[in-house]
């Protein structure tokens, strides 16, 4: 009677899982789906708590409140900006979990000699997966964090001494298969995932680990299928299919959304190489400057602005000055919108996530195949701290790294007006033409500072 009572709570926790990561998708419903993960994730865990199968409540309540004094700075203090590292350190966590779970199950039963052959398979994968997402996670975080060198770190040879690693894992795995005794092939092929983890994240650029984050999400999710294959846990498995296939997916959409192949995100050490010299007119253009007043009349009196947010908007923490400099316009008559680029910033929906903190209506976050259509008629396009996702040479030079990415059609507004700090490069490290167009206007200066400059004189005008 029990486990059937647990089977029908695994199974309404399945389906809050499946509600959720629909629910996640749209801005307006995604706190919800959060709401409803978290509920699901709840009915999981008393589940699994409630059977007799359990030896000891103590060690597992030593834990919890391990993980809760550890867990709640990590969701409550750690600015949005970090948040792909604070990700990147969850999924370590997740995965070292699997992994420990893979030790334990593997000693006890090379102890009892009870280990059968469908069971190794399932341990061995556990580890295999749990190994390298802790070990890739943490270099991720460093990588991320800037504690470790962000620029790809390559050697010769280094692509196929990672994937004859692999392979000697996988042999690994096939011999414990046939002699599931062998505890030294076990802690062998562990060691090697260990290994793999670190040589897989070393040679892929800081900013591109966005991509490798979710890719080890998708890695610790099949960690966790093989846990639940190697414990019996239903609810493992399909927590598990979900993140494992999740986690894929919105890599390989990443990757799509930058124009580059999964492949050259992985193995193509993006950012190693000088690409700031491809020929464009930036290259020798001049950058024409505004102030502060003069930039604020001309929004002042525009009647269609629209607000293009990028990384440097993150970096800034401007979010909410830049809803105030659009809701001063508005106030004036204005239309504003904010247009909303699949990879603006570092991580997928992070400009949706600023915003939104910000209060902005979602109505008002315009993606771009939408809001593309929407510039020609524009009187001012304010680029807060975007480069990359508003690059003419993607559309227009086949010599550029970028070309082929889609853009916001920035350059077609009437006027262009870009708050930058200085002449620094975007993510890819190319020169951009839309900086020394003749409708360019620069306003050199920390975002948050010249959104509040810009706000004061909108103010007064
Ligand atoms: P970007 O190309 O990285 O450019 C950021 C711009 O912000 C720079 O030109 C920088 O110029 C400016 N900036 C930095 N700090 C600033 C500050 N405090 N105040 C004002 N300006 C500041 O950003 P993006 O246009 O958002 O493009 C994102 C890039 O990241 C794309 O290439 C994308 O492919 C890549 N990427 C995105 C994801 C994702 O999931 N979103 C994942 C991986 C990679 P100054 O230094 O002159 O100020």
């Amino acid at each position: 009677m029990t486990e059937t009572l647990i089977q029908l709570a695994y199974l309404l926790a399945a389906f809050f899982f499946i509600m959720a990561l629909r629910t996640l998708g749209r801005p307006e419903t995604a706190r919800r789906g959060m709401q409803l993960a978290a509920f699901g994730m709840a009915v999981a865990v008393l589940a699994t708590l409630l059977p007799a199968r359990i030896v000891s409540y103590d060690w597992l309540a030593v834990g919890a409140m391990i993980g809760a004094v550890v867990g709640y700075p990590l969701g409550m203090w750690v600015p949005m900006t970090a948040m792909p590292q604070r990700i990147a350190l969850s999924h370590a966590f997740g995965a070292l979990a699997a992994t420990l779970v893979g030790v334990g199950e593997y000693t006890h039963g090379a102890a009892t000699g009870s280990l059968a052959r469908g069971h190794v398979l399932a341990l061995g994968l556990e580890v295999l997966f749990g190994g390298l997402t802790v070990t890739g996670s943490l270099m991720a975080f460093g990588k991320l964090q800037e504690i470790l060198p962000g620029r790809p770190v390559t050697f010769r040879g280094q692509n196929s001494m990672n994937l004859v690693l692999l392979a000697a894992a996988v042999i690994g795995l096939g011999w414990l298969i046939v002699s599931p005794n062998e505890v030294w092939v076990f802690a062998a092929m562990l060691a090697i995932a260990v290994l793999v983890g670190i040589l897989f994240v070393l040679p892929i650029g800081g900013a591109d680990m966005p991509v490798v984050v979710s890719l080890l999400n998708s890695y610790a999710g099949l960690a966790a299928v093989a846990t639940g294959f190697a414990i019996d846990n239903n609810i493992l498995i399909i927590v598990g299919a979900l993140d494992g296939l999740s986690g894929f997916i919105l890599s390989v959409a990443m990757s799509k959304a930058m124009n580059r192949s999964f492949a050259n995100v992985l193995f193509g050490a993006f950012g190693s190489t000088e690409v700031g010299g491809v020929a464009t007119a930036s290259a020798g253009g001049k950058m024409s400057t505004t102030s502060a007043e003069d930039a604020a009349l001309r929004l002042a009196y525009a009647n269609r602005v629209i607000m293009v947010p990028g990384y440097g908007l993150a970096v800034s923490q401007a979010q909410h000055q830049i809803r105030e400099l659009g809701d001063l316009i508005e106030k004036r008559g204005g239309d504003v919108r904010y247009a909303i680029h699949p990879v603006a910033g570092r991580m997928p929906g992070h400009m949706n996530v600023l915003l939104a903190e910000a209060g902005i209506p979602y109505d008002k976050l315009v993606d771009m195949d939408e809001i593309n259509g929407r510039f020609s008629e524009t009187d001012v396009a304010v680029v807060v701290g975007a480069n990359d996702v508003v690059n003419p040479a993607a559309r227009t030079n086949p010599a550029s790294p970028i070309f082929g990415m889609p853009i916001l059609k920035v350059s077609e507004a009437k006027s262009v007006l870009v708050l930058k700090r200085g002449k620094g490069k975007g993510f890819s490290g190319v020169e951009n033409d839309l900086f020394v167009e003749p409708k360019t206007s620069i306003l050199f200066g920390d975002a948050r500072q010249s959104l509040l400059d810009l706000g004061l004189q909108v103010k007064g005008a």
